[in-house]
This record gives structure tokens, C-alpha cells and sequence, in this order.
């Protein structure tokens, strides 16, 4: 790892003491504007005048990869099989709905005039986003409805409560009131090395008067952190190559801002190290390919194992998986459908 890490508390509390700040920090681009990217909310490549690579298209049916499922791989191939070829059903955890919730509450308080997005109106915006996502969303309604649910009501009223105090947590590190992203929950994708497609959400994307980028991640998970940090700075790495190679561009900063613990975490990436990483993605797509062909993904049990839902269909734990789907004969079948909803890392 080349890139350096850092580490702070909210304002409130002492910057952890094994976690400096960077020397070389760059003023953070709070006010930071991009005039054409003011309006590219889901279509980040689409609107980058000096992207390199942007234009190239994918093979058709050739493969692709968003970071929750490169990491699904590098986590457990069986899982990857569970969740992207076999297609089989996850119902969200209540820390994943209250992940989703909290990302739908950030997008949205940025579309209120700079001076009103206050913990007060971010707190207002939880219900009616909430109402928002079940109508979308009928897995996330289920929570808190149907059979085997908790009871509605107080379940409910702690729920949206969960995801007030995440919110608390935002604003103990940032004041949006200072921010004016360049871009929100866009979908981003570019192709490397002529072969693969990768692509994914980013959470936010900051731009300074400069031209430096920032990568903003929001976690929102209960987990413990040290259980999936590996996995969040695997993710944003993703995100920064996407930048190197549709901007040619390498973020300043990729940033994790921890809401439950009230804390930030950056990371700031250079050029060798993401070349290095692309390598690693066409690697771990090339062993894709090979488990996919041969229908051989093995289980790979760790204390991540807690949190699958597919335990039953897991051979760790006495389950069969189901038959391979026929579907899968087909080309380009299996791969890697864009993120959804609920496809939070954390
Ligand atoms: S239970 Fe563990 S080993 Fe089995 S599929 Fe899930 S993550 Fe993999």
C-alpha cells in the first residue's frame, strides 16, 4: 500500500493518535464547485470533456465488475456465485435499509439552498425518504410489514430514530452548509485494458476550485469497522481508477466518513499504486471468467460469514447449493447488473 491514510474524530473529540493528518493535506475543497457537473446527478461519464477512455464501449457480453461484487469474489467466491450468478433473494437487514435511508437523506439535503441543510432539516427529510424508498422498494417495506416483520410502530419510530443519530454523526464531521459537491450517487464505469467494463456509485464527488477530486464514501453500517475497512478502501480505490481513466485524473482524496462513529477516514491514492490495482481487477475478472466456465466456486468461510444470508445453500454449514442456472450458457449472462438499491458495502 503506497497511498497514506489518516484518520479523524469528529470535531468534538481528539484526532486519534496513531492517525496524523497528511502533511502535505490539501485544502479541503469545502466550497469546492464544478459548473459542469452541477447537473450530472447518474451520469458521471457522460458529461467529462477530457476523459480518455470514456468513449470506448465493452465488448458486448464481455465482463464487467462493480466493487460490492469484486469484493463479494475476493470475499468468498461462493458467495459471488449466490448473489450474481444464482440471482438468490436477500432480504435487507434493518442496518442496511437504515444505510440506504441515510444515503437517500445526504443526496437529498443537497438539493436544499446551501444555508438550509441543517441536522434539523436533514432530520425532516428522513420520513418522507423513508415513505419514498418503500414505494420503490418493496423489500425495504417488508422490515417493518408481512409476515415474520417486526411489529410496526415503536420498531418503526427506532428505526428512523437509528437513522437520525447517523445523521448527528454527519454533521460532527462535515458542515454541508460549506460543501457544494459536484456530483451525487453517480453511476460511474469505465473500460480497462480494453476487456472490462467496471462501474459503480459513487456516494459524492467534490471538486475543488482547483480541479483536485475528492471521493466521498458515507458508512453507516453497525458491523464492527475493522471487519469491513479492507472492503471500503478496495471500493473506493475502484472509484478512483474509474477517475484515472475516464478524467485521467487521480483523486486527492478518497474520503470515508464513518456516521456512527463520527469519524474520517482519507486516504489518499497515487497513480502506481491504482495501476497496480487495475492489474488486480483484471486478475480477479480473469478468475471470474475460469470459476464461471469450470462452475466451480468454492466456499471461502470467514468471520464475514456472520453476515451472509445464504448460509443454508452454503456446504460450511451443511447447506447444497442450488443447480447451476441454465441461464448461465448464454453469453454474458451472470455478469455484473449495476448496483441496486440496497448494495451498500457498509
Ligand atoms: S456462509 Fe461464509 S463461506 Fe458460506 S457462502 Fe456465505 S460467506 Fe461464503
Amino acid at each position: 500500500m503506497t497511498g497514506s491514510l489518516a484518520t479523524t474524530g469528529s470535531p468534538a473529540s481528539p484526532a486519534a493518535p496513531d492517525a496524523p493528518a497528511a502533511p502535505d493535506a490539501p485544502a479541503a475543497p469545502e466550497t469546492a464547485t464544478a459548473p459542469e457537473a452541477a447537473t450530472a446527478r447518474g451520469t458521471a461519464t457522460a458529461a467529462v470533456p477530457d476523459a480518455p477512455d470514456a468513449d470506448r464501449q465493452p465488448p458486448a457480453g464481455g465482463p464487467s465488475l462493480s466493487p460490492s461484487r469484486a469484493a463479494d469474489f475476493k470475499t468468498c467466491p461462493l458467495l459471488f456465485r449466490f448473489r450474481t450468478i444464482d440471482r438468490l433473494p436477500e432480504q435487507p437487514s434493518p442496518d442496511q435499509a437504515r444505510g440506504t435511508l441515510v444515503h437517500a437523506v445526504l443526496e437529498r439535503l443537497f438539493d436544499l439552498p446551501a444555508a438550509e441543510r441543517t441536522l434539523e432539516a436533514a432530520a425532516d427529510l428522513v420520513a418522507p425518504q423513508w415513505a419514498g424508498l418503500t414505494e420503490q422498494e418493496p423489500a425495504l417495506a417488508a422490515l417493518f410489514a408481512g409476515p415474520g416483520a417486526a411489529p410496526a410502530g415503536d420498531a418503526l419510530s427506532v428505526f428512523l430514530r437509528g437513522a437520525r443519530e447517523l445523521l448527528e454523526g454527519y454533521f460532527a464531521v462535515e458542515d454541508p452548509r460549506r460543501l457544494e459537491p459536484a456530483e451525487r450517487e453517480s453511476l460511474v464505469s469505465a473500460l480497462v485494458a480494453d476487456e472490462l467494463l467496471i462501474r459503480g456509485y459513487i456516494d459524492r464527488l467534490d471538486v475543488s476550485p482547483a480541479g483536485e477530486l475528492r471521493v466521498v464514501d458515507y458508512k453507516t453500517g453497525g458491523a464492527p469497522r475493522e471487519a469491513f475497512e479492507g472492503r471500503a478502501l478496495f471500493q473506493l480505490k475502484f472509484y478512483a481508477l474509474v477517475l484515472l481513466r475516464t478524467r485521467g485524473v487521480v483523486p486527492r482524496v478518497l474520503r470515508l466518513l464513518y456516521l456512527k462513529d463520527a469519524e474520517v477516514c482519507d486516504y489518499r491514492p497515487d497513480a502506481e499504486e491504482l495501476e497496480r490495482f487495475e492489474r488486480t481487477l483484471l486478475a480477479l475478472s480473469g478468475a471470474i471468467e475460469r470459476a464461471k466456465r469450470d462452475r466451480d466456486f468454492r466456499p471461502k468461510p470467514s468471520k464475514l460469514c456472520g453476515w451472509c444470508s445464504h448460509q443454508a445453500f452454503c456446504p460450511e454449514f451443511g447447506g447444497t447449493p442450488p443447480p447451476w442456472p441454465e441461464r448461465e450458457t448464454a453469453s454474458g449472462a451472470g455478469d455484473d447488473a449495476a448496483p441496486e438499491v440496497v448494495d451498500r458495502l457498509g
